[in-house]
């Protein structure tokens, strides 16, 4: 399967990419293993680059960019429609690519990269539509107006968790916008990411368009650190953990440069006691339990109204019970593996600490085993918080399936136990009042803190229409759809006198007065 699947992709003969050492054995220095989560088994190896080939990677794209912003932006739209066009034709392979590297089931892997597909259609008009402002001046024979110019070459450094459409996000808007990107996949996804920059690149380089696509795989104090430190990058777009959030924000702000971040979520919903509560279920239990709890979006708490918590929670524990746990390419399965034993690690102590702490596990709570489950394999898990409604370890992102429960007894509880983490990233609310609904979407700011709020829609699952992000430590940067594309360009605001005399603004006279 998998020797088919590199194959069908290129990545077979692709001078990166080690199929030998597949065995137990060491690999070589300079080689990342790329590993099934599903069986622990490594699928290839990649070569890394290194501060030398990081340094040639970064003339290349300083010589692209110098000539990729010279293209008009529609042209440079052709060549993302084209790229598009060439996803599309390898939706399948591509995804079960990210299936079988980082474990999500097959019909989500196809939709991530369906996923960059509509960022590249949304990218291709976008290109017809950088439009500026156009600004009255207070000077007689004046013109005035913004224009948005190409940024430079970016820094996009990636998750695992998204590992082909978080670069589609960044990668197709900021190519319209005539920037060309310098990508940094996570190591735990390094042949999803040559396979899709090859295709990028391919389009690119058989238009005329050479350097506009480039990829460094290497480690974080090598290349990671590198990229974020260097000058030639005005713009770092980093998706990932708080933590390293906390490292990439910090050196990009010393040097001034530009930082786009997409962090860590503690998303929750609220359940009214008006709710359709079978609409919440399916809310919350593709919330929870997709993608094994794995999206910066999961649900990872619930508060529900008292009087609906327990017919709530028996349907979820009901259904959490039957949950086909397996091969993320079998058509069957619904929940695939963490991506290591790290994960499952942090999962247990989680647990571990929810109990501690007063916690019921209501299912799961332990490692799942049985026939196929041979790789990184949890239950998916709820945890009823104590009556005291204290539960420190929810506080906490872990990125695995473990969703808490809470009551409430007001709306106002509810909003604020959901405003009460540090994270600010998605947020929901099943309800059919249109008042609880619009208090919840309060425009006085009173409602949820996040970027994303839903009604009658779980926390998980954008379209790539609107902006992407959240606030608090979730970063506050804004990828994909809506006005996110001014990120990744530079704004000139432009005065021009076509009249023959020197006038100043606000009035003032100075000079000789002869
Ligand atoms: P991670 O923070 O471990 O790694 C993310 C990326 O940052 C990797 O490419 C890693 O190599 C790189 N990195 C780490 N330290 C660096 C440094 N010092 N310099 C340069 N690069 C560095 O995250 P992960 O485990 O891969 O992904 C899971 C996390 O990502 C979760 O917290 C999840 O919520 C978050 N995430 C957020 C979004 C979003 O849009 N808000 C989307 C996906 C994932």
């Amino acid at each position: 399967m998998s020797t088919d699947l590199l194959r069908k992709l290129g990545l077979d003969t692709h001078e990166r990419v080690v199929l030998e050492p597949v065995g137990d054995e060491t690999p070589e220095r300079g080689i990342v293993l790329s590993e099934n989560p599903a069986t622990g088994r490594p699928i290839a190896g990649v070569r890394l680059d290194t501060a030398d080939t990081y340094e040639k990677t970064m003339a290349h794209a300083a010589a692209g960019f110098d000539r990729w912003r010279r293209v008009p932006a529609p042209v440079r739209g052709q060549v993302v429609r084209a790229i598009g066009d060439e996803l599309r034709k390898n939706l399948e392979p591509l995804g079960e690519l990210v299936a079988l590297e980082v474990g999500k089931i097959r019909a989500e892997g196809i939709g991530e990269v369906q996923e960059t597909i509509d960022i590249a259609d949304f990218a291709v008009g976008l290109s017809r539509q950088l439009y500026g402002l156009t600004m009255p001046s207070e000077r007689p024979e004046h013109r005035m107006y913004e224009q948005w110019l190409p940024l430079g070459p970016i820094g996009i450094i990636t998750a695992f968790n998204f590992p082909n459409a978080v670069w589609g996000w960044n990668a197709m808007l900021g190519a319209v916008c005539g920037d060309v990107s310098v990508w940094k996949p996570s190591l735990l996804a390094p042949l999803t990411a040559l396979a899709t920059n090859q295709i990028a690149q391919r389009v690119a380089s058989a238009m005329g368009h050479e350097d506009v696509f480039k990829l460094v795989i290497g480690t974080d104090p090598e290349v990671g650190e590198a990229m974020i430190h260097d000058r030639r990058l005005p713009l770092i777009s980093a998706t990932g953990s708080c933590r390293m959030g906390r490292v990439v924000g910090s050196v990009v702000a010393k040097r001034l440069g530009r930082c786009l971040l997409e962090l860590g979520g503690n998303n929750a919903i609220i359940v009214e006691p008006d709710a359709n509560l079978e609409l919440a279920f399916e809310g919350i239990f593709f919330g929870a339990v997709g993608t094994a709890g794995q999206r910066c979006t999961t649900t990872r708490r619930l508060i529900v109204h008292e009087s609906v918590v327990d017919k709530l929670t028996d349907r979820l524990v009901r259904a959490y019970k039957q949950v086909t746990i397996g091969d993320p390419l079998d058509k069957k399965t619904l929940v695939g593996p963490l991506i290591n034993e790290r994960a499952v690690e942090q999962f247990l102590r989680a647990v571990g600490k929810a109990r501690e702490q007063g916690g019921e596990i209501l299912v799961g709570g332990g490692r799942a085993t049985g026939d196929g489950l041979g790789g990184h394999f949890v239950q998916p898990t709820i945890v009823r918080v104590p009556a005291s409604g204290s539960l420190p370890i929810a506080h906490e992102e872990t990125f695995a399936p473990i969703l808490y429960v809470f009551t409430y007894k007001t709306l106002d509880q509810a909003i604020a136990m959901q405003n009460d983490v540090d994270q600010g990233l998605s947020s929901a609310i099943f309800t059919t009042s249109v008042r609880a609904a619009e208090r919840f979407l309060s425009p006085a700011g009173v409602g949820s803190d996040c970027g994303l709020a839903y009604v009658n829609l779980g926390t998980s699952g954008a379209e790539i229409g609107g902006a992407f992000g959240g606030e608090k430590d979730t970063g506050g940067g804004r990828e994909s759809g809506s006005d996110s594309w001014k990120q990744y360009m530079r704004r000139q605001t432009v005065t021009v006198n076509f009249g023959a005399s020197m006038r100043l603004a606000q009035g003032i006279e100075f000079g000789a007065t002869s």
